[in-house]
């Protein structure tokens, strides 16, 4: 039985794979620079949303995109202050996040979710890019890591680190800047121009639909009304846009679960695509019919 999801976007993926290994691709990119409140700062180029807190102890980051963007970041954070990098906090363990770790780990301490440093400790399968990720060297391990949560005070401010389970994968952090107002939610938020995005949710990695839904809504409850949101990818995001996307999450499950509980295949749902209010959701990387698989996925294979 074939119980790869996502099969269908895995040509697609291959494709970004191989351009992501071309050294011509990664000389062409740019970091910029969003600043979003206070400390905090958005940095840019490929991969996942970097998040960068800059003050009077010096730099922290969340996230650091891809091997070979780390002389790039570097160069970028030196140019918002010449201080020290002290932290690396990783949202997760996926490689868009983790890449530049084995460089910039021997300036700043790695901080993750225990299963982030379980998971680059080993050989890794990612079964919707079809894909052998080799153990990382020792230099881009966590040093610091924690079950449920951890606070770092850092440039003024409580960064709280806050594990939610088994969502984008089973080592997902939320890191929320708690006086500047901002958090990042790494990959179990995507966001796009218009509006939010559908997610990737990575089932080989631990992740589930539900689950994520119900991580989104938790996170919602907490958060002040005029928080800034850094997405895992995409621009920044407002809780409105947070609301939006949980609601999307939500209905889209129910959707696929009611097609499921009229007989449907997931051919037969597949063909028949959602509803268009979500169109603009499916504007990413993840469309209408990967979404689809995600759902379904949760919703008829067994917990892990
Ligand atoms: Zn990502």
């Amino acid at each position: 039985m074939n119980k790869t999801p996502l099969r269908l976007f895995i040509p697609l993926l291959c494709l970004a794979t191989a351009q992501a290994q071309d050294k011509a691709f990664y000389d062409k990119i740019q970091i910029t620079d969003t600043p979003v409140a206070g400390g905090i700062h958005l940095l840019q180029g490929s991969g996942g949303n970097i998040g960068a807190s800059v003050g009077p102890d010096g730099v922290l980051i969340v996230d650091d995109q891809f091997a070979p963007l780390a002389g790039k970041i570097r160069a970028k954070l030196k140019e918002l202050d010449p201080g020290p990098l002290r932290f690396i906090i990783n949202t997760h363990w996926l490689g868009d996040h983790t890449g530049g770790n084995a460089e910039l780990g021997t300036e700043g301490s790695i901080i993750a979710q225990d299963n982030v440093r379980k998971r680059l400790s080993a050989e890794q399968t990612i079964a919707a890019f079809k894909q052998t990720v080799p153990a990382a060297p020792k230099a881009a391990l966590p040093v610091i890591t924690f079950a449920e949560s951890l606070s770092v005070h850092f440039n003024g401010e409580e960064i709280r680190v806050l594990h939610f389970p088994h969502g984008h994968t089973d080592g997902d952090s939320f890191v929320w800047f708690t006086k500047s107002g901002v958090i990042h939610l790494g990959d179990e938020f995507f966001m796009g121009d218009k509006s939010p995005r559908f997610p990737f949710v990575d089932a080989s990695s631990g992740g589930d639909v539900q689950q994520l839904a119900k991580n989104i809504g938790e996170v919602i409850k907490l958060l002040p009304p005029d928080i800034k949101i850094i997405p895992g990818h995409g621009p920044l995001g407002t809780l409105a846009d947070l609301k939006a996307y949980h609601l999307m999450l939500t209905e889209g499950i129910e959707y696929v679960r009611s097609r499921v509980a009229a007989g449907k295949t997931l051919d037969q749902i597949k063909a028949e695509g959602l509803p268009a209010k979500w169109q603009d959701c499916g504007t990413g990387f993840i469309k209408a019919e990967n979404w689809i698989e995600e759902i379904h996925y949760s919703l008829t294979q067994p917990a892990k």
